[in-house]
């Protein structure tokens, strides 16, 4: 076999996943080598063409504050950006962008070329070399051989991964590409616990044969909001509306008729789907009495007429896609031009692995993306990042590095898949982290980029500016703390104009600020509390900062509870068997989910604060 080098981090796949793993452990110092199926497909997105959204994109301001690609593709991709929640708290803001699919592969290809250390080769992975439990490389298809000390394998739906349309199935990694079943039959062999899932996508449509009259346009935020710290809205290419319109009782009839051939209800599928992104067969099915579903009428980019039609992923046969499209208004010409499918893959229990992301059985061999089981981009893109970033740590016998659940949402996605693992494809929401009013998009960068700098992550300019920010705000909150404003020094107008009302008593400019009513903006105008500063992302930390202080606070005192253990090791040797007083099954769920530390032990279902408290006085009396 040919033997052409050696790597430190081996990369397998060049998904949302395998990007993320190869620009972090590049960038933290690895000589990395991404090796991939096909080289033009790096950066693809197999479904939606947009990033971010409630809960993604939170992940993806986190991603960007650890100095991760995908934000800064976003930024150069994206037709269309809004803030999804803008009228509701700033803990459940999110940005999402509708990205042009050609453009952002071509960005997130660009900026991976641009990182030194990190080699890109077009081949599909067939084997993994494992010496003695420990990863050692990897062989290709053509046989050639890479040896590395760390590898991350990221190759979302491909493993096994089999194509449904109708009763009719073909393998298939996605539309288009080929599956990995070589690899998918190695790491079967090697006795990892794996299963079946399915996701689905909808068919796209001839944008030229659609009726947008009959829509509701739906245009962009003004001004255009950025994903990226780094981000200017000058960065994006031309902007563009989408359109709403709905399914109706024709469309549900249609769908009903053809329930007996479509595959998931006929049993061919066996994988569980998305239940928070269902196919229209399984809306209407479910929500029988409703009686329209929303569909997003979504540009496929700005040099091509293809639309996408977020709401109706359906595996039915390709002539009742065909049908149900057209019984939609603004669709009763379509032409489809690629039809919908599922696929069904082989994901692993996620339980396997590490808070790394390495797998307990193989040192060295790190597992990121919809291989754990998740859905989506950001998710996988989330995964990769940590999952490179400590392939990269292991080189050097670093300890591995992962975010708290109170200090990110990669944390609660990382705690989630490893302690709790997945019984149908996982997607991030707000709701799944217990600390929201802490982990918003506008404080990602505070939170995050720190710590990228401790990782290697985040290069002198780029800190630079976060520094410049982070100490403007500081100086402020200073200024405004010490900053008095006296009833006297306001006329009623100005009063009623800045604070919505007559200055009663004495205060200072901070605590004017934590009034709900008061901005920034106006607060400064008011004689002797400016002259203040002229930054709108300033200005919304401040204000944010300043009204939900009580809150932070009170969210801090409760983690401060909560963690005094929560970061206490359990050895990876530990024998649950020999802990006194356990209970059998407490014994055996820790001995199935084999956490970390304390904190993921006491989240285990089951795991009782007695048993908590006895794993404390074992751990005592062991040292
Ligand atoms: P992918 O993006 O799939 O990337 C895998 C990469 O690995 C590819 O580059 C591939 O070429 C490469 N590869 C595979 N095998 C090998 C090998 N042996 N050697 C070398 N390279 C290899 N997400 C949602 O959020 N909502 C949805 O509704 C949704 N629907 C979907 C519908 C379909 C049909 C598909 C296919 C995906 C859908 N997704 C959806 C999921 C989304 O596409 C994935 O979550 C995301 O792409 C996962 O990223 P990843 O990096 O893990 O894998």
């Amino acid at each position: 076999m040919l033997h052409p080098e050696s790597y430190d981090v081996i990369v397998i796949g060049g998904g949302h996943a395998g990007t993320e793993a190869a620009a972090a452990a590049a960038r933290a110092g690895a000589r990395t080598l991404l090796l991939t199926q096909n080289v033009e497909t790096i950066g693809q997105m197999s479904c939606n063409p947009a990033i971010g959204g409630i809960g993604k994109g939170h992940l993806v301001k986190e991603i960007d504050a650890l100095g991760g690609v995908m934000a800064r593709a976003a930024d150069r991709a994206g037709i269309q950006f809004r803030v999804l929640n803008s009228r509701k708290g700033p803990a459940v803001r999110a940005t999402r962008a509708q990205a042009d699919r050609s453009l952002y592969k071509s960005a997130v290809r660009a900026l991976l070329q641009g990182i030194p250390r990190l080699t890109i080769f077009q081949q599909a992975v067939d084997d993994l070399v494992v010496e003695r439990d420990r990863i050692a490389g990897v062989v290709t298809q053509m046989g050639v051989r890479f040896r590395a000390r760390a590898v991350v394998l990221t190759t979302g739906t491909f493993l096994g991964g089999r194509i449904h349309i109708g009763l009719s199935n073909y393998e298939g990694g996605r539309a288009g590409d080929p599956p990995a079943n070589a690899l998918a039959a190695r790491l079967r062999d090697l006795g990892l616990p794996v299963g079946r899932l399915k996701t689905g996508t909808p068919p796209r449509l001839d944008g030229r044969t659609l009726d947008y009259s009959a829509m509701t346009a739906q245009p962009g935020d003004e001004p255009v909001p950025v994903f990226s710290f780094l981000g200017d809205p000058h960065e994006h290419p031309r902007q563009v509306p989408c359109h709403i319109t709905y399914t109706n009782g024709r469309t549900h009839d249609l769908i009903r008729s053809a329930l007996d051939r479509s595959p998931m209800y006929a049993g061919v599928i066996e994988g569980v789907g998305p239940r928070y992104c269902p196919s229209v067969e399984d809306k209407v099915v479910r929500f029988a009495d409703r009686e329209r579903h929303q569909i997003f009428v979504e540009p496929e980019g700005l040099d091509t007429y293809e639309v996408y039609p977020n709401g109706i992923s359906t595996s039915l046969p390709f002539d009742v896609q065909w049908d149900l499209v057209r019984s939609i208004a603004g669709f009763e010409r379509a032409v489809l031009t690629r039809p919908g499918y599922a696929i069904e893959y082989d994901y692993f229990d996620p339980r396997a692995l590490r808070p790394s992301l390495e797998t307990r059985c193989i040192a060295g061999l790190y597992f990121a993306g919809q291989i754990n089981g998740t859905t989506g981009y950001e998710e996988a893109a989330a995964q990769g990042l940590i999952a490179g970033i400590n392939a990269a740590r292991s080189l050097d016998d670093h300890e591995p590095w992962w975010p708290r659940r109170d200090e990110a949402y990669l944390g609660v996605l990382i705690d989630d898949l490893v302690t709790r693992g997945v019984t149908e494809p996982y997607r991030m929401f707000t709701s799944r982290a217990e600390h929201r009013l802490l982990l918003r998009e506008d404080n990602a960068d505070l939170r995050l980029t720190p710590v990228a700098r401790r990782l290697g992550l985040v290069d002198d300019a780029r800190f630079a500016r976060f520094e410049a920010k982070r100490d403007a705000i500081a100086r402020e909150q200073s200024r405004l703390a010490a900053t008095r404003v006296r009833p006297g020094m306001l006329s009623e107008d100005e009063a009623r104009a800045a604070l919505g009302g007559p200055l009663a008593r004495e205060a200072t400019a901070l605590e004017l600020l934590r009034r709900p009513e008061v901005r920034y903006a106006d607060l400064i105008r008011v004689a002797g509390a400016g002259p203040g500063i002229d930054d709108p992302e300033i200005a919304s930390q401040l204000e944010i900062q300043a009204k939900y202080a009580g809150y932070i606070e009170r969210a801090r005192e409760e983690i401060e509870r909560g963690m005094r253990h929560e970061d206490t090791r359990l050895p990876s040797d530990l024998d649950f068997q020999g802990v006194h007083g356990l209970s059998a099954e407490v014994r055996q769920k820790l001995a199935q989910h084999r956490p970390a530390t304390l904190g993921q032990a006491a989240r285990i279902s089951g795991v009782t604060p007695a048993a908590i408290s006895l794993l404390l006085i074992h751990l005592k009396r062991r040292s």
